[in-house]
């Protein structure tokens, strides 16, 4: 197999790379534009002969045989992703229509990285994947709600229109090493802040949940979803919820009982509550997630306090 991920340079790209090479079969090929992956992610295969990684914006169009197209690419974490909110519409617009042009040429079958976002602030709880979602269309978040609801019409329109193989997964708050440092997600942030032994901040009320997915578990459920007979979308996500006040209390009971929890400004049109219905992924892709929150957190922890340089007290 020939396998081109995109966005493979990033977090759950560069984690995915990994499974991906240990199958002796597969070549790999990154193409990435370290928006807000790096290099350093993909670092142990750089050079390698079954592995290749290409500077390249998916809003140009790419030309390159491949057998599957894993479609990663564009910015997950909401400061990334609204700092050029034009940019995260043409990555999610241009970019997925041209790797489905790619996969049309090659007769490649392609998988969408899209996200529970498109639940928006859900009025259905928890989210199967029936739900059409409560979206906001103008507001600071719909470059990245609204652009991954129109890749999902391009990639299910270029497979009732050309025959393409698609692939969908509706992604929930995925979580582990390599995640960026100071990217404003919920869980680096914690973690970070408990190293550095600042206050953790918890975004107003506090009572706004989440459901935490850890990574490995993520890309299990990916190739497994490529490998499958079902198009999707269908969710990938740990259903174990938890509010964000209740995140920032185990993050401190784990990682620093000293550290003080803050609240603080939210910003606008936060989703109070998101849990997948993973009933449909248990049934088609014989997939649920194995880690729980309180085993996968100490595994980024070790992740950060490198990276960060602060060593465990003994
Ligand atoms: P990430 O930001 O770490 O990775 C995204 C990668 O895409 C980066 O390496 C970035 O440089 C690259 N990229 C961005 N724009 C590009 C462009 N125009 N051309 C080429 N490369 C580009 O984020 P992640 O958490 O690894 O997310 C990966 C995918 O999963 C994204 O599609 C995201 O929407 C989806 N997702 C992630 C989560 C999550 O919790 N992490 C949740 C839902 C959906
Ligand atoms: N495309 C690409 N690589 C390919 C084939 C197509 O990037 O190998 C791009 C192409 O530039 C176009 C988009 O994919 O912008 C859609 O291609 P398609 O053939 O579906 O549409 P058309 O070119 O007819 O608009
Ligand atoms: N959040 C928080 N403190 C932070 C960062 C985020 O309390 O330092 C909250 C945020 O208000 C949201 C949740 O954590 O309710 C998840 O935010 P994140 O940006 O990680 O992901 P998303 O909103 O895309 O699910």
């Amino acid at each position: 197999m020939r396998i081109l991920v995109t966005g493979g340079a990033g977090f759950i790209g560069s984690h995915l790379v990994d499974r991906l090479m240990e199958n002796e079969k597969n070549e790999v090929i990154v193409a990435d534009n370290y928006f807000t992956g790096c290099k350093d992610n993909l670092r142990k295969w750089i050079g390698h002969p079954r592995f290749e990684l290409i500077r390249h914006d998916v809003t140009e169009p790419l030309l390159v045989e491949v057998d599957q197209i894993y479609h990663l690419a564009c910015p997950a974490s909401p400061i990334f992703y609204k700092y050029n909110p034009v940019k995260t519409i043409k990555t999610n617009v241009i970019g997925t229509l041209n790797m489905l042009g790619l996969a049309k040429r090659v007769g490649a079958r392609i998988l969408l990285t899209s996200t529970s976002e498109v639940y928006g602030d859900p009025l259905v709880h928890p989210q199967p994947e029936s739900y059409w979602g409560n979206v906001n269309p103008i507001g600071v978040r719909s470059c990245y709600d609204e652009g991954k609801r129109v890749a999902e019409t391009l990639m299910f329109d270029y497979h009732r229109q050309h025959g393409i193989e698609i692939r969908i997964a509706r992604i929930f708050n995925t979580y582990g090493p390599r995640m960026n440092i100071d990217d404003g997600r919920v869980v680096s942030n914690f973690i970070a802040q408990a190293l550095r032994g600042e206050p953790l901040t918890v975004q107003k009320p506090g009572t706004q949940t989440r459901s935490f997915c850890y990574v490995s578990d993520m890309v299990d459920g990916l190739i497994r979803l490529m490998e499958g007979e079902n198009t999707g979308p269908i969710n990938i996500g740990n259903p174990g919820e938890f509010t964000m006040t209740e995140l920032a209390e185990t993050v401190k009971e784990l990682i620093n009982p000293g550290v003080e929890i803050n609240m603080v400004e939210n910003t606008p049109d936060d989703p109070r509550q998101r849990k997948p219905d993973i009933t449909n992924t248990k049934a088609l892709l014989g997939w649920e997630p194995k880690v729980k929150l309180r085993d996968g957190l100490p595994l980024m922890e070790e992740d950060f306090r490198q990276r960060l340089g602060v060593a465990k007290k003994k």
